[in-house]
């Protein structure tokens, strides 16, 4: 019989940060992810960047994986602007106003996932197991397919918001399809950025560029899944010229630079993030739509929030698979990730509708956004997780 204090199911970077977080507390963990280990030692460009708060950078800093992640890989956004249509008028986020000198960097997620697994890899009293495939799980257990039973206090579900984990304990999530497909890539542009990420949303489809290192940008289209496999198929020069258009040739010439990857968008929100010796962090429990780059963020912090409540047990003498301990976690994150998801659903949808009311509102929440300082100061802390 296998016995550890925590089995966590999914390595990826909300189920490593977790483990990372619990380095210190002397726990036996195990970590059963299906991809091999070569994969998490050197993950393949997946398309996304991904846009840090402070609170993450600082929170990637203390595990030790920011050490990791080289300084000409990343960006930095300076300033945000939102613009509705075609209209020059732009909602605009100034890290001035934030007492910071940058609103957060955005990285490459493969980099993310490399410096998490970097940080774990000989992490004590943690086993990897990898290319295993979970067959039954139930509190305190997990049965992989080679035949293996892994015994814990503790089983952490981190495998994505299509959690199978999840869904084999019976907790339910409500589920939101957008209906529509985002495709990411990097382009390199002749004109500078200058650390401005800028996202329009046009009628039907919505356009994020976000700085990254040097003269080059992520490239971020949101559009109806109807319309995702023709943008998928047009050649890379027609590719870049429709982007250049859209975008208003801000940037002047651009090109594609990497490979486009699609996502279909599907919004994630467990019915319950906890049972008895049971949890869920990362995506599985709260998949974010990415227009407000929150998931990774949110994965991090409820992984933080996490470990904090089983530390706080264990130096109370505590099991830490008791529900009340764990329902300590469920009631701190979902108080910071409920009005994200809701929020973030609401602005989607008022941003995708194509109805004339809802452009009109559109221009008008702009207007209102900018006029407003204490609306701005809010919308601006909450996206960049500075304290006011
Ligand atoms: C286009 C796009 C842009 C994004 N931009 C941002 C952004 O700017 N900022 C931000 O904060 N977030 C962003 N996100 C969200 C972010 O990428 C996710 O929140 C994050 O990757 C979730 O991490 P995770 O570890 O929970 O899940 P995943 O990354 O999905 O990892 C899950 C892991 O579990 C493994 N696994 C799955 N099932 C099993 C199983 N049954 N058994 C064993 N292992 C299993 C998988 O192989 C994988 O390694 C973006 C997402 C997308 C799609």
């Amino acid at each position: 019989m296998d016995r550890f204090d925590i089995i966590i199911v999914g390595a990826g970077p909300a189920g490593l940060g977790f483990a990372r977080n619990m380095a210190d507390s002397g726990l036996r963990i195990a970590i059963v992810e299906r991809l091999p280990e070569a994969v998490l030692a050197e993950p393949p460009e997946d398309g996304r960047d991904i846009a840090l708060t402070h609170a993450s950078e600082a929170m990637m800093e203390k595990l030790g994986m920011w050490a990791h992640i080289p300084s000409d890989r990343y960006g930095v956004i300076r300033d945000a602007k939102v613009v509705n249509g075609r209209s020059d008028y732009a909602l605009h986020f100034q890290s001035a106003a934030s007492g910071k000198d940058y609103l957060g960097r955005i990285v490459p997620n493969h980099l993310i996932r490399q410096a998490a697994y970097r940080q774990i890899k000989d992490q004590p009293d943690l086993e990897l197991i990898c290319e295993a495939t979970v067959e039954t799980v139930s509190a305190g257990q997990v049965g992989l397919a080679d035949g293996r039973i892994l015994h814990a206090d503790l089983v952490i579900a981190a495998d994505s918001r299509f959690s199978e984990t999840r869904r084999k304990m019976g907790i339910g999530a409500e589920m939101t399809d957008f209906g529509r497909t985002v495709i990411v890539c990097e382009m390199s542009h002749d004109l500078p950025h200058d650390n401005v990420a800028i996202e329009c949303f046009h009628y039907d489809q919505t356009l994020a560029i976000l700085p990254m290192h040097g003269r080059v940008s992520s490239v971020v289209v949101t559009l109806p899944t109807d319309m995702a496999g023709a943008a998928m198929d047009m050649p890379a020069p027609a590719f870049a010229a429709d982007i250049q258009a859209r975008f208003g040739n801000r940037l002047g010439g651009m090109k594609l630079i990497t490979t486009r990857v699609a996502y279909p968008l599907m919004g994630v929100f467990a019915k319950r993030f906890v049972a008895r010796r049971f949890a869920l962090v990362g995506d599985a429990a709260v998949g974010m739509h990415p227009v407000t780059a929150h998931g990774y963020n949110l994965g991090l912090t409820g992984g933080g929030l996490l470990a904090d409540s089983l530390k706080n047990a264990l130096a109370e003498g505590r099991d830490i698979g008791d529900l009340r301990v764990l329902q300590r976690y469920e009631r701190a994150h979902r108080k910071v990730a409920r009005p994200l998801y809701l929020g973030t659903n609401a602005l989607v949808k008022l941003y995708t509708d194509t109805r004339l009311p809802a452009r009109i509102l559109r221009g008008a929440a702009l207007r209102l956004g900018n006029r407003l300082p204490p609306v701005k100061d809010r919308i601006l802390r909450q996206l960049t997780q500075i304290e006011a």
